[in-house]
């Protein structure tokens, strides 16, 4: 492991928020975790794991000490008749991995192609696009407990993955590490094409039956021409959950809102469209302070330069309220505020 201290922590926040960590740590093993809660003094202070800050609003400065997770290495693990198994470090890019399974002949996360972010952060919010979710392809993964030291290896009944959500958000927040994840890639293969935006790929080109690098392929472009890049626009992505309610709730907006954009979730609730209840409320586009919201895609608040953490909750906080004042609704920041 490696201490260093007084790090600007604005390198690896893609908002782009200005704060410094104390101390910070970084790890490349489950040994380099253990180090950490076998330290003398390390050991006992509070800690925040960091992967590649693409879902957090910093709002301070970090007394805690952070701990980088920058765990690598990417294999396939196991090949039977139903499907691969396949194994990324924590550390591993999010997308590259994604790639690299295509490259290798393993089908099956083409449809998260482009997130950004860290493999090890992956199941914390149960990351999901186009139709696919993480809990959709997952096996197992290996954590290290950040109070006893101990590694211990989760399937998914342990991890209570939910709509944006997992055990990684409640009981087990801050206390394990993941240092490694496994993906189940079921075999034989088939194409996810049920969202819109892929359905409209599908009639534009005409190819009816794409390969898992094409739908990738397809995935890329409708992100970059929706969402802003990090690398240009400090931002999170969506800012706020798609909050869900009871059929009898949403007949009740369509009532007062009949245009309002909801989708008849599985379980017989309705998800409703965050972003189009921000832009009905005239969001798009605003600006207070240094913080804004993205002119393409009201459900993502950006950094227009500059921002500091607590202009971006004042912002949020205005549009909760507007939001709430027109349709009842509270919605809920989907990154995670430190
Ligand atoms: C432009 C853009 C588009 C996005 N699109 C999507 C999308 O389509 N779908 C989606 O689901 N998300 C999306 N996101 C959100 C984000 O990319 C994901 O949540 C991603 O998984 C966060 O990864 P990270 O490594 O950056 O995590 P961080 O932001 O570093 O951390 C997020 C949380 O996970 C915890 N954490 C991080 N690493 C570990 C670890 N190894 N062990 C335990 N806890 C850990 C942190 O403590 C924190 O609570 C988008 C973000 C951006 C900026």
């Amino acid at each position: 492991m490696r201490i260093e201290s007084g790090v600007s922590l604005k390198p690896y926040n893609t908002f782009g928020l200005p704060a410094v960590a104390h101390t910070l740590v970084r790890v490349e093993s489950d040994a380099d975790v253990r180090q950490v809660v076998d330290h003398p003094q390390l050991g006992r202070a509070p800690k925040f794991i960091l992967g590649g800050g693409s879902n957090i609003v910093l709002t301070r400065d970090m007394p805690q000490v952070v701990i980088k997770v920058e765990v690598m290495g990417r294999r396939l693990v196991e090949e039977h008749a139903r499907g691969w198994i396949v194994e990324a470090g924590a550390g591993e890019n999010w997308h590259e991995f994604v790639m690299w399974t295509l490259a290798q002949g393993l089908p099956g996360l083409e449809n998260l192609a482009l997130i950004p972010g860290t493999v090890g952060a992956a199941p914390v919010q149960n990351i999901g696009a186009y139709g696919v979710e993480l809990q959709d392809r997952f096996d197992s993964l290996d954590a290290v407990d950040l109070v006893t030291g101990r590694s211990h290896t989760l399937r998914a009944a342990l991890c209570a993955f939910g709509y944006r959500d997992s055990e990684f958000k409640h009981s087990l927040a801050g206390r394990s590490v993941i240092t490694r994840v496994r993906f189940f890639l079921p075999k034989p293969w088939q194409p996810v094409l049920g969202y819109l935006e892929l359905e409209r790929k599908v009639a534009e080109t005409g190819i009816t039956q794409p390969s898992p690098q094409q739908i990738a392929d397809w995935v890329i472009a409708i992100r970059r021409a929706k969402l802003p890049d990090p690398a240009q626009i400090g931002n999170a992505g969506s800012f706020f959950k798609n909050p869900v309610v009871t059929p009898e709730q949403c007949r009740d907006i369509i009532g007062r809102d009949p245009e309002i954009v909801h989708y008849p979730m599985p379980d017989g609730s309705v998800k409703l469209a965050a972003g189009w209840m921000i832009d009905a409320c005239g969001w798009k586009g605003k600006t207070v302070g240094k913080a804004g919201v993205y002119e393409k895609q009201a459900l993502v608040l950006v950094n227009r330069g500059g921002a500091i953490g607590s202009e971006v909750m004042t912002l949020a906080r205005a549009i909760q309220e507007s939001v709430y004042g027109r349709f009842g609704i509270r919605l809920e920041p989907e990154p995670v505020v430190v």
